[in-house]
């Protein structure tokens, strides 16, 4: 039997507390991972908390305790991702939520191709159980689609990555401000207008390559998500050279 995370977000959890589990969770829990009564196992509140708990029976599940706290990444990186067509969005979001993304806000810009999604309900659900997988304890939020030109507006500390620019990942991560949201741009699969990456750079954000090949946008998320947040936590003296 695993030691497998359910993410409970649709009670509330304190310890002594008996939860009645969503039909989903059910056949999660008792289909799939095959618990039984008696049998324990981690409950995450999907804001931070995770609890030790109990299954009671094929419908109830106590909270016994809240285990140590766990220390999650201290920085945050938010991911502005161009609406991609297909099941491209959802692998975006299941891979870079097991990466660790805070935020995903998924944006209409001049060269996307689809421009509207009935799906948000279904990335949340991805995003959960991405985050149950993978052992985290914060659920990334998924953004409503937001037009490029607004949420532009909006930040000012991040990278937009563009095949054309020369300017060096490394540099721009250094200069970034850990202790604030992170915002990366990577744009849909038309990639930014000048003008858009013009608009971008007024803002101060940084304008920065992933290296000379052309990255498909879901690649260049998860590639850019992993070596930011990896160098960050170089920055930060999380990892050791
Ligand atoms: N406009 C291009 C490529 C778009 S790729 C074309 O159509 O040929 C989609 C997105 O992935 C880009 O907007 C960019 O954000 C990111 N990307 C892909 N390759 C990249 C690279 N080498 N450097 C930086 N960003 C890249």
């Amino acid at each position: 039997m695993s030691d497998r995370r359910l993410c409970i977000q649709y009670a509330e959890i304190f310890p002594s507390t008996l939860i009645t589990l969503s039909a989903e969770d059910r056949k999660y829990l008792f289909k799939v991972l095959r618990y039984s009564a008696g049998d324990t196992l981690s409950v995450i509140d999907g804001k931070g908390k995770i609890y030790r708990a109990r299954v009671i029976d094929k419908k109830t599940l106590e909270i016994l305790y809240e285990e140590k706290r766990y220390q999650e990444d201290i920085f945050s990186i938010f991911l502005c991702q161009g609406l991609l067509k297909g099941g491209r969005m959802e692998m975006v979001i299941q891979k870079t939520t097991e990466i660790g993304v805070k935020k995903i806000i998924p944006f209409v810009s001049e060269r996307c191709i689809i421009k509207h999604t009935r799906k948000i309900e279904r990335w949340k659900k991805i995003a959960k159980e991405a985050t149950e997988q993978s052992g985290g304890i914060t659920v990334p939020e998924i953004n409503e689609i937001v037009n490029f030109s607004d949420l532009i507006k909006q930040v000012e500390n991040g990278i937009l990555f563009w095949e054309n620019s020369e300017a060096s990942l490394m540099r721009a991560v250094l200069e970034l401000t850990p202790d604030s949201p992170i915002f990366l741009f990577i744009g849909p699969e038309g990639g930014f207008s000048p003008k858009e990456v013009q608009l971008a750079e007024k803002r101060g954000m940084k304008i920065v390559s992933l290296g000379k090949r052309i990255l498909r946008a879901e690649t260049a998320s998860i590639v850019s998500l992993a070596l930011v947040n990896f160098l960050l936590q170089v920055k930060l003296g999380k990892i050791k050279l």
